[in-house]
């Protein structure tokens, strides 16, 4: 391309490299630095993949007699003169420009290369606010953006001027990210290594690194951003797959754990416990994990299967292991209310045993708390549950085991790794996760684990049938509902909102909870549960509902995993299309668990007919893995997790939506680099080595790099 693209000038920086923090950048500071810190950016190699995510187009070229003042303009003319002042710091070149209609100066301050490109005779492109000179005699552009064009090649439109736009914050604005990586980009020429083979970037027909950072933040044709953006996401998810597959390699040079063995007559015991026969698929569950508790190797498993399939017996059953060889067992939940839950259910099953169980949750009474604190120090207590609080806060175990962690996609790696460690030593650990996976996600969410899945069903089920439920059916609906809560059966009603909401028109438990119990459930005992309730009262309200004493349940979404109630076999879902698919599935899993023929309900008003066809998913199937490959389709990975705290690794550049196919490259690149080079420590990986260090810092304790 002849048009080189020079942009706006900036003063000199000290010397920067990728690892420079933000804060020295010169023009930004320990405030800035801050307010960077807020969007993810600290290091200068953070800085430079913060990407844009659109490009504006700068303003059409215009006669210079038509320029406006404190417009941003574009003008196109002659220089007929150029005036170097030189000076440290107030040093400035000056350029005159002409194109027939008039005379404008161009004034860059500090810039003295501007110089060497900016000749007399040339032909400029610049772009800039119109201002008036300090004397107030010219129209002049200060530090405009500028294009030099040579003769033979002249201009070939204006579209080839793109102002990236950053996400930004309300004190970082765009413009100012923008002005930074500008500033840093000149200073990092030949700078950015690339940690890929120049061989294998040719096979790929991709850009080199350096050329891909500088194509997305000065793009000279938009044509080339998408290929330079791949290239980048690429790079991103080749690191995460090296370290998370190097998490799983290096387990075998963790510590080892004692071996805890399963002998017959333990394994008697604990079926006596049980009151059902396992099914195939929590047989083979249970044989794999009695073979990984066995070895030396400290087990990393993540157990996964659908809602109700039964992943709370198979966890018991390895508890129950762990314990039968003296050793402790921690099981952490998401939540209080279900750390109660499987505290009650675990009870129930141990009725009668030696193993002393204890859940320890927030608000026991001080006394209480740190009497139960050593008792599991002194290793009087087998089992404890909690939440995560539970493993890192002041408790002490006299000799854990075993780690289980409940309906956990709420963790990320990193978290994940530091919770199987116990006083230093790392202990067998156990996921279970309820929310099915498409094996393309398992790989990013759970590279670091082996999985298991159990795909059947505990005998007599019933599919949960589901029906789309338009406004005209709906007074019928409610109407259904209520003769069978009158007849014993019981009913979650489910709202996207717990009060009323300024932004969105959307019904919320509050309200509906009046309108319900004064409306079509009068007179029958209807209860409200939010995320925004104390513990207490949450707590109270579950255990009404679960006693039967309310008959209907208003609730949000903090229902949605593992609460367990048989009776219930009803569920109305109100604007249904607001939620994921999987998410739906998970909420639709908490009915159905009795041998009662149960219903859900999917209320929408939508017209759109994709909000329609997603959710005629649901009322077609009942399998988990199904549903989420096709919500993983529709809606892209993120959503399938369900917003808030998915635990997948965030990305930042790649989109799974779009990049699923780099993610399986980079997958199988990395078991291939690892195969060779299983330290990284052969020259040609130096570069991936450094930026791997960078990247995953908090994860180098474990991803052992040499
Ligand atoms: P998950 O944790 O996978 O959602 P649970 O372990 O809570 O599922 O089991 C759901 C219900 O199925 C529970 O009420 C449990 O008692 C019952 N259940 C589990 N396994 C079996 C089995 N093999 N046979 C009969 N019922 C079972
Ligand atoms: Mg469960």
């Amino acid at each position: 391309m002849a048009c080189q693209h020079l942009w706006e000038a900036k003063p000199s920086l000290a010397n920067i490299d990728l690892d420079t923090p933000i804060q020295f950048v010169k023009g930004v500071g320990p405030f800035r630095a801050s307010k960077f810190a807020d969007v993810g950016v600290k290091t200068v190699a953070d800085l430079i993949e913060h990407l844009p995510f659109r490009y504006e187009t700068l303003p059409e070229s215009v006669p210079i007699d038509q320029l406006i003042l404190n417009d941003i303009s574009t003008v196109i003319g002659q220089v007929t003169s150029v005036r170097a002042k030189p000076g440290r710091r107030r040093g400035s070149v000056m350029a005159d420009i002409v194109d027939g209609t008039g005379r404008v100066r161009a004034r860059w301050f500090n810039a003295p290369y501007v110089a060497e490109q900016v000749r007399p005779g040339c032909t400029i492109r610049v772009t800039g606010r119109v201002e008036t000179d300090p004397d107030g005699r010219y129209a002049q552009f200060a530090n405009p953006r500028f294009t030099i064009c040579s003769e033979d090649e002249p201009f070939t439109g204006d579209a080839d001027y793109f102002e990236p736009v950053y996400p930004a914050t309300g004190t970082l604005t765009s413009k100012s990210i923008a002005k930074t990586i500008t500033a840093v980009l000149a200073r990092l020429t030949n700078r950015i290594p690339d940690p890929i083979p120049d061989q294998q970037r040719q096979q790929n027909g991709w850009p080199a690194r350096q050329t891909a950072i500088r194509c997305v933040h000065q793009p000279t044709t938009l044509t080339d951003v998408p290929i330079a953006r791949r290239r980048l996401a690429y790079d991103e998810l080749l690191l995460s797959q090296i370290a998370i597959q190097k998490v799983r390699r290096d387990r075998d040079a963790l510590p080892a754990t004692a071996p805890i063995q399963c002998t017959p007559k333990i394994d008697e015991r604990i079926r006596a416990r049980l009151p059902f026969d396992l099914t195939p698929g929590q047989e083979k569950s249970v044989a794999t994990i009695v073979n990984d508790l066995a070895k030396p190797t400290p087990m990393r498993r993540l157990l996964q299967g659908d809602v109700g399939c039964g992943k709370t017996a198979v966890a018991l059953y390895a508890a129950l292991v762990a314990v039968a060889n003296g050793r402790q067992v921690a099981l952490l939940a998401p939540t209080e209310i279900l750390a109660e839950q499987h505290t009650g259910k675990i009870k129930r099953y141990l009725h009668d045993s030696r193993v002393r169980v204890e859940l320890l949750v927030g608000g026991m009474t001080a006394s209480k708390r740190t009497k139960l604190i050593n008792d599991i120090s002194a290793g009087e207590v087998n089992w404890i549950i909690g939440t995560h609080a539970l493993i890192q806060k002041d408790v002490r175990f006299a000799n854990l085991g075993l780690v289980i962690i409940d309906e956990q996609h709420r963790f990320g790696v990193a978290q994940r790794a530091a919770m199987f460690q116990s006083a230093g030593k790392s202990v067998d650990g156990l996921v279970m996760s309820a929310t099915p996976i498409p094996r393309t996600l398992a790989m990013t969410c759970f590279g670091d684990l082996d999985i298991t899945t159990i795909r059947d069903a505990p005998p007599g089920r019933q599919p949960v049938r589901t029906w789309l439920i338009e406004h005209d059916m709906e007074d019928r609906m409610w109407h259904a509902i209520r003769q069978r809560l009158v007849a014993g059966e019981q009913a979650y009603i489910i709202y996207p909102l717990v009060t009323e909401s300024e932004h969105l028109d959307l019904k919320n438990a509050t309200t509906e909870y009046e309108r319900l119990a004064s409306g079509p459930f009068a007179g029958i005992d209807v209860g409200l549960i939010h995320g925004r309730q104390s513990t207490a009262d949450r707590d109270r309200e579950m255990n009404r509902f679960r006693d039967g004493e309310t008959r209907a349940l208003v609730s949000t979404t903090v229902i949605e995993v593992g609460v367990d109630v048989p009776n219930a076999s009803i569920m109305v879902i109100e604007h249904a299309e607001r939620f994921g698919l999987s998410q739906l599935h998970q909420l639709r899993g908490r009915i159905g668990r009795g041998t009662r023929k149960s219903d859900c309900f999917l209320r929408t008003d939508s017209h759109s007919p994709r909000a329609r066809e997603r959710l005629s998913i649901l009322t077609r199937s009942q399998n988990g893995f199904e549903i989420a490959e096709q919500d993983l389709r529709l809606r892209g990975p993120g959503e399938l997790l369900g917003k808030r705290q998915h635990g997948l690794p965030e990305f930042k550049i790649a989109d799974l939506t779009t990049d699923l196919d780099l993610l399986q490259m980079a997958r199988d690149d990395a078991t291939q680099i690892l195969d060779t080079d299983p330290q990284l420590a052969h020259t040609d990986h130096r570069i991936l080595r450094n930026m791997l260090t960078r990247k995953f810092a908090d994860l180098m304790p474990m991803v052992n790099v040499a």
